[in-house]
């Protein structure tokens, strides 16, 4: 099939390996990366048994535009039910890995079992062999990243830490740490590091070095062409450039929504120090993903007790910076850094931190049962917490856990302040005063997520505190469009920052495929997969309008800042607003997806599973 190569099957536990073609339903059904995953977890969730448990199956995805020759194809889906939130999880991560596994001639990993001693997948030109990997296990990814380079030569290494083969909740994958010119980026969110480490899968190495199938060249590259056109001629490019998604700090400051000591504020006195000004002056050089004309990942340096290099994104400085108090970039790249080397998610861990110290800060917990005294801005305190989470040591055991399990331990209250949906923490905007942003949190597929709607922007524009029709309207939109770039296994900084015409993708997709498609005919699909993700939420765990809910905090705790001061939710417009979600997608009032809804999306074994029936 023209477009697209194959598919491997493997099995941990016998050593299966087998090799598929990509059928029709599959291919022009479901387009790719994410949206494969949730087909391919479907089918099998009737065996799963839960996250951590070897029966889950691990799906590593590209898309159809991942190493073709248009900009920023080298975006690779992870994905599995995680073992953080019960339901579907993925989490997605550019660099050079999904550009090689593309080349290997392999679209997509369906990995399934545990083997029973430490493994790393080697996929190179077509094969796909289970290799020993007994030397690596113990190692961080920095370390596994090299030595598997040094061996393989020109690949890239997904791996995780010690984080990951320890089970923390929020283990994250890293890629191609090692290299300097490339990329490094982790697959971050849902725990799919403690999946690996769970199968005792400690890396997967990819190399190939054949070229994809396209239908049209001509057409590609003349769409290929207009993107770049359109790109370079935003008055945005220049700005990307330079900071990144680091510009987004001293603005999220700005506007009063950058979360502050776990969420008790939303303006930090010392934003000029971890934002993106902050950061030129320590950044070192900057990297891009393949196939890629911003490289957007400032690689800064830092030296506090020991010196090391790290590229720090937005959500990071914010969770790992505002939000446990720390004061300098150089201390905010530190804890970076450490998340990274032991495979931590940034955005979990910060929030796991700042909850803890709120609880100190409170007398909900004691230094005695911590075994140290975690207050605000304490860079000491928090490595060390960090060190205690990933070896899950002391305290660090429960902690690794995660935000929801710690507060349903520690109790007395800290439930309200637990600041987390559906299990998965909240990433870095405070949602008080921006009601499209706090539904974009409350009905996230994977648990509280902005990126699959960033719907912040739209507040400011039409208002803040107004909870409207078009505003529910708007994230739906968000939630099918951009989930999409993660379909197609594209970048999704290459739309609305750059003013960019979606339609180009669709253009782009038709060329490769040879098929024509509408970007109609693409967001159809997209509304497709958020159904079969919401579909196996309520398979696995239930979740109805009782889980689309926030926490405590955002209905009774108001924000201290110095225009959106006094702001929270109105908890009764804030059910009717997601009770109009629900209408609109055709949804009941408990939020499960109805018979028609899913039928008209072609989801009928969803609606046997979800209501008996032939
Ligand atoms: S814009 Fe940034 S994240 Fe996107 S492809 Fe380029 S380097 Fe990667």
């Amino acid at each position: 099939m023209i477009g697209y190569n194959k598919l491997s099957y493997v099995d941990l536990h016998t050593g299966k390996v087998e090799l598929k073609d990509v059928d029709e339903e599959l291919a022009y059904g479901f387009i790719g990366g994410r949206g494969w995953a949730a087909y391919i977890l479907f089918k099998e969730l009737d065996n799963i048994i839960d996250g951590l448990h070897p029966s889950n199956v691990l799906v590593v995805a590209t898309g159809p535009l991942t190493a073709v020759p248009f900009q920023s194809g080298g975006k690779t889906t992870f994905a599995a039910i995680s073992p953080q939130t019960g339901i579907y999880g993925d989490s997605n991560v550019g660099g050079f890995f999904g550009y090689r596994m593309r080349r290997a001639g392999i679209d997509a990993l369906v990995i399934k079992g545990a083997s029973p001693q430490p493994v790393y997948l080697l996929v190179a030109n077509g094969k796909v062999e289970i290799c020993d990997a007994e030397k690596l296990w113990g190692l961080n990814s920095q370390e596994t990243d090299a030595k598997l380079v040094r061996e393989y030569g020109n690949c890239s290494v997904a791996s995780i830490g010690i984080a990951g083969e320890r089970l923390v909740k929020f283990a994250c994958i890293n890629v191609d740490w090692s290299r300097k010119g490339m990329r490094h980026g982790q697959a971050g969110r849902t725990g799919m590091g403690a999946v690996m480490g769970s199968k005792k899968l400690k890396a997967i190495v990819v190399m190939g070095d054949k070229d994809v199938k396209i239908a049209d060249e001509e057409r590609l590259k003349e769409a290929a062409i207009k993107l770049q056109r359109m790109v370079e001629g935003s008055a945005g490019y220049e700005a990307w450039r330079r900071y990144g998604t680091l510009a987004t700090l001293e603005w999220s400051n700005k506007v009063e929504c950058l979360p502050t000591y776990n969420f008790q504020k939303t303006v930090f006195e010392y934003a000029e120090n971890i934002g993106g000004d902050a950061m030129q002056k320590v950044k070192v050089f900057t990297r891009a993903c393949s196939n890629c004309i911003i490289p957007c990942e400032h690689v800064v340096r830092f030296k506090l007790e020991e010196e090391g290099e790290i590229g720090v994104e937005y959500e990071t400085a914010a969770m790992l910076g505002s939000n446990i108090g720390l004061r300098s970039f150089e201390e905010v790249a530190k804890a970076n850094y450490l998340c990274d080397y032991y495979g931590l998610d940034t955005i979990s861990t910060g929030s796991v931190l700042a909850f803890i110290m709120e609880c100190y800060q409170r007398g909900l917990v004691t230094e005695k049962e911590l075994g140290l005294a975690p207050k605000w801005g304490d860079i000491e305190a928090v490595c060390k917490m960090i060190n205690m989470i990933a070896k899950r040591e002391g305290f660090g055991d429960l902690m690794a856990e995660g935000v929801k399990a710690l507060a349903e331990r520690i109790g007395k209250g800290s439930e309200a302040f637990a600041m987390h949906v559906k299990g998965l923490e909240i990433s870095a905007y405070d949602h008080r005063a921006a009601t499209a942003m706090a539904l974009s949190y409350a009905t996230c597929d994977i648990g509280a997520h902005h990126n699959r709607s960033w719907a912040i922007i739209y507040d400011l524009e039409v208002g803040r505190d107004k909870y409207t029709e078009d505003k529910v309207k708007k994230v739906i939109y968000l939630q099918h469009i951009r989930p999409l770039f993660d379909m197609l296994g594209v970048c999704r900084i290459y739309w609305e920052e750059f003013g960019i015409d979606p339609n180009i993708y669709a253009e782009a997709y038709s060329a490769v495929t040879g098929k024509e498609f509408t970007l109609d005919d693409l967001l159809f699909r997209s509304e497709r997969v958020w159904n079969l993700t919401r579909a196996i939420a309520i398979i696995r765990k239930g979740i109805s309008i009782k889980d689309d809910l926030l926490p405590e905090r955002d209905f009774s705790d108001p924000v201290v800042g110095r225009y959106t001061s006094g702001a929270k939710l109105d908890r009764d417009k804030f059910i009717e607003m997601l009770k109009i979600y629900y209408t609109l997608r055709g949804w009941d009032e408990l939020g499960r997806p109805t018979p028609e809804k899913l039928m008209k999306l072609g989801l009928e074994e969803a609606a046997r599973k979800l209501y008996g029936g032939d």
